[in-house]
């Protein structure tokens, strides 16, 4: 019998967009995925913190911007665990937590630049298997062995970009789900 195959979209969602769901929408279909997992990080590893909102914040912005979609699901893990975020100590404890699946770590083409420094790459690589997403911007000309590109119609959007948006004074209106966008206003963030 063929494994369940299990999605892992982590990222920093400071906040959440349009672009995310695209991208898990797009990586479950191709992938013949039963579930994305969305895994927002605590504390990411590569990132200036200067105008990160706080996990239990963005965790909840997920919430709201997967609801609907019950083949969406998200995990507070890396929340939990608190410290730096890693993504291979989070990988080993869903698969221990999940039996046998076969894991798909989703990422954007943006990664490449930074996987060299990840923690424990080698171990990483063993224990999951990578599906890379051109992104605008960041493209690139071979994909390191045991990572599979996957063609989903991204959009040229991204966090920081909606950031920016609010902090000029500008509509998130279409950007971001609805009520994340609300939420956002409600709670005057990103000024
Ligand atoms: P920031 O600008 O703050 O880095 P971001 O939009 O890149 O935010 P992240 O939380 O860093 O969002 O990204 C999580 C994952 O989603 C990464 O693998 C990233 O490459 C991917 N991703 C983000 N935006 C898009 C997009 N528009 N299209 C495809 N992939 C995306
Ligand atoms: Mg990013």
């Amino acid at each position: 019998m063929a494994k369940r195959r299990i999605g892992v979209l982590g990222g920093t969602f400071n906040p959440v967009h349009i672009g995310h769901l695209i991208l898990a929408q797009g990586a479950k279909e191709l992938l013949g995925l039963e579930k994305v997992i969305f895994v927002p990080t605590f504390h990411p590893p590569h990132k200036r913190l200067r105008g990160l909102v706080c996990a239990k914040e963005r965790y909840h912005m997920l919430s709201l911007a997967i609801r609907s979609n019950p083949d969406f699901l998200l995990s507070d893990i890396e929340i939990k665990r608190r410290g730096v975020s890693y993504s291979v100590e989070t990988v080993l404890e869903l698969k221990s937590k999940l039996g046998k699946v076969d894991l798909y770590f989703i990422v954007g083409s943006d990664f490449l630049r930074e996987f060299s420094s990840w923690k424990d790459t080698q171990v990483l690589r063993k224990i999951c298997r990578f599906a890379v997403v051109q992104r605008p911007g960041y493209p690139y000309q071979k994909l390191p062995r045991n990572m599979s590109a996957i063609d989903v119609e991204t959009l040229d959007i991204s966090s920081t970009f909606i950031r920016k948006r609010i902090k000029s004074g500008r509509s998130i209106r279409y950007f971001v789900p609805d009520d994340v966008g609300k939420y956002i206003v409600k709670k005057k963030m990103y000024r």
